[in-house]
């Protein structure tokens, strides 16, 4: 399997989170351009590129208006044969929704929303920064039902300041309440320079401490699971076999290409990121130059040590065989001690060939993953 990411890197206004590539409608000279630019880069994909998933995200996709959407897609489906794709991925922000730019988005080939509405707590999205509040997030997910898509994920965002626990618990029964296909439950983090880690850093918002986020994300996982969800990654829940293949793409270490500013590829070995400046991303694309600087060769093992660890985010983990077959090393080899203590110290699992992660593991995954590698 092979993926196409494309990132938009527009949004209405900066989460106070967020530190993705993004600028915001007054900072961009001409959107028409960067169409342009990303229509430019898809031709220049290699001609045996051909993915089975596509995802657009950003940013903010739907902060296009539906002609620059419309555009956005005509000029995927001149460069990708839709017809091979199995799932065809749009991110959107409730507060941009509108029932012509989904039409759109219909036409154009898209079967699966990730719709980020990160709460339904007024207070918790005022403190994120968003530009919705938990209304718009509910009328917005009901729009695309009407729409028609029959695949929708819902991002929440897990231990945001102020939040009691028993809000955590409501936020999750209002997304099973409205039974999206998927769940995504992301913890909040704090990435450095965003305007809430300054906060942070300046006692003005308080974090719960790490008993309460483990607390609230074991209870939140129970509550999913008894509502029919299937606990399939680290903080990815889904029902009727709707796991994003995309995702499950990057986490069982397939290839993929990214077009568009900031946007990453891994492709035969090599992996490269395009230069976050969309001013220079345009005018490289418009020169017929690379839109990244330096490329990253993974050895073997260095590549073989990241399929591990990413194969142990799945909940079911992996088979060691399997691994042994596509990574060309042994798990164990690889690891040296690392598995069987971790075994003895209930953060593995072995049940036959498998190897996984415990449920005690899940919420500490990180600092297992750093040990292991
Ligand atoms: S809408 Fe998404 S990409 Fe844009 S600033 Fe907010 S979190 Fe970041």
């Amino acid at each position: 399997m092979t993926g196409l990411y494309i990132h938009v890197p527009l949004c209405e206004k900066r989460c106070r989170y967020c530190d993705f590539y993004k600028l915001t409608p007054d900072e961009i000279d001409s959107m028409d351009l960067y169409l342009q630019c990303l229509e430019i880069e898809l031709r220049r994909l290699p001609s045996d590129f051909a993915p089975d998933t596509v995802f657009i995200g950003g940013g903010t996709p739907t902060a296009l208006t539906p002609d620059e959407y419309r555009k956005m897609l005509e000029s995927i489906e001149r460069r990708i044969n839709l017809s091979q794709v199995i799932e065809f991925t749009s991110e959107a922000n409730p507060g941009t929704l509108t029932p012509e730019k989904l039409q759109v988005m219909r036409d154009g080939g898209v079967n699966r929303i990730s719709i980020g509405v990160q709460s339904f707590n007024d207070r918790a999205l005022q403190l994120l920064g968003r530009i919705h509040d938990a209304e718009t997030a509910i009328t917005g997910y009901h729009m695309l039902r009407e729409a028609g898509f029959d695949n929708v994920n819902v991002d929440l965002i897990q231990s945001i300041p102020g939040m009691k626990p028993d809000d955590v618990l409501s936020d999750a029964e209002t997304a099973a309440g409205l039974q999206p296909d998927h769940i995504s439950y992301y913890n909040l983090i704090y990435e450095p320079g965003t305007p809430l880690t300054k906060a942070r850093d300046q006692g003005l918002v308080v974090p719960p401490g790490d008993d309460e986020e483990a607390d609230n994300y074991y209870r939140v996982k129970m509550f999913l699971e008894e509502a029919g969800y299937l606990h399939y990654e680290i903080s990815n829940f889904s029902k009727d076999q709707k796991a994003c293949r995309h995702n499950v793409l990057y986490w069982q270490g397939g290839e993929y290409f990214g077009c568009g500013p900031s946007s990453h590829s891994h492709w035969r070995g090599k992996r490269f990121g395009n230069i976050a400046d969309l001013k220079g991303y345009n005018e490289r694309m418009l020169k017929d130059r690379k839109p990244f600087d330096d490329v990253e060769y993974l050895s073997k093992e260095e590549k073989a040590r990241e399929t591990l660890v990413m194969w142990l985010r799945m909940t079911d983990g992996f088979d060691l065989d399997e691994f042994e077959k596509t990574s060309g090393f042994s798990a164990y080899d690889l690891c040296g001690d690392g598995i069987e203590s971790m075994i003895e110290e209930n953060l593995l699992q072995r049940s036959g060939n498998r190897l996984r992660l415990t449920p005690d593991a899940l919420f500490i995954s990180n600092a297992v993953f750093a040990e292991l590698l």
